[in-house]
């Protein structure tokens, strides 16, 4: 995921606290489901047990917390969208909050077509809900296809389009 220049300056969470809503945790220390706010969250605010929050949570960063992209204004709860990597490391998954679908597609939507026009093998992968959608290569799609529940860690999700580049 070296795709964008990472900024010097370490970044803050902030208000953002999308994370704890549009992600599945199943840890032996916490469970819940995605698309849905976790129980300690408290919106705009953080965690509500911040000084003793799992591991799990400790150890995440989003992309965006990386300085992989963008500044401000697309941080996650600005574009309704939380950006990890794939499994492997070296792709996206966009996690889009499902309450606004295509939102987080749209507004990195520049950043995406400089990425994939890159290196073709490059792709990422929305989760809107129980859909997906694939950007990317059709070359690539159709060698990932077994894999991509393993890819985005997710399963009961279909994919719904392509778009190649
Ligand atoms: S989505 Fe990223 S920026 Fe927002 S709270 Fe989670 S780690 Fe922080
Ligand atoms: S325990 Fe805290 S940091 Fe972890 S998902 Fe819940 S609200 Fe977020």
């Amino acid at each position: 995921m070296t795709a964008f220049a990472i900024n010097e300056k370490p970044r803050e969470c902030g208000e953002c606290t999308l994370c704890c809503k549009v992600l599945g945790i199943k840890t032996d220390e916490l469970q819940k489901a995605k698309d849905t706010w976790c129980d300690f969250a408290q919106k705009k605010c953080g965690c509500s047990i911040y000084h003793a929050r799992p591991t799990v949570c400790r150890e995440f960063e989003c992309l965006w917390l990386r300085g992989q992209f963008g500044g401000i204004e697309l941080r996650p709860d600005k574009i309704h969208g939380v950006v990890t990597p794939t499994t492997d490391g070296s792709n996206w998954v966009i996690h889009e909050d499902h309450g606004y679908p295509g939102h987080a597609r749209q507004a990195l939507m520049p950043i995406i077509k400089a990425w994939l026009a890159q290196k073709q093998s490059n792709y990422v992968i929305v989760v809107t809900g129980t859909k997906r959608s694939y950007l990317g290569h059709p070359d690539t799609f159709a060698k990932l296809q077994g894999t991509v529940d393993e890819l985005t860690g997710m399963r009961d999700v279909k994919v719904v389009r392509t778009i190649g580049e």
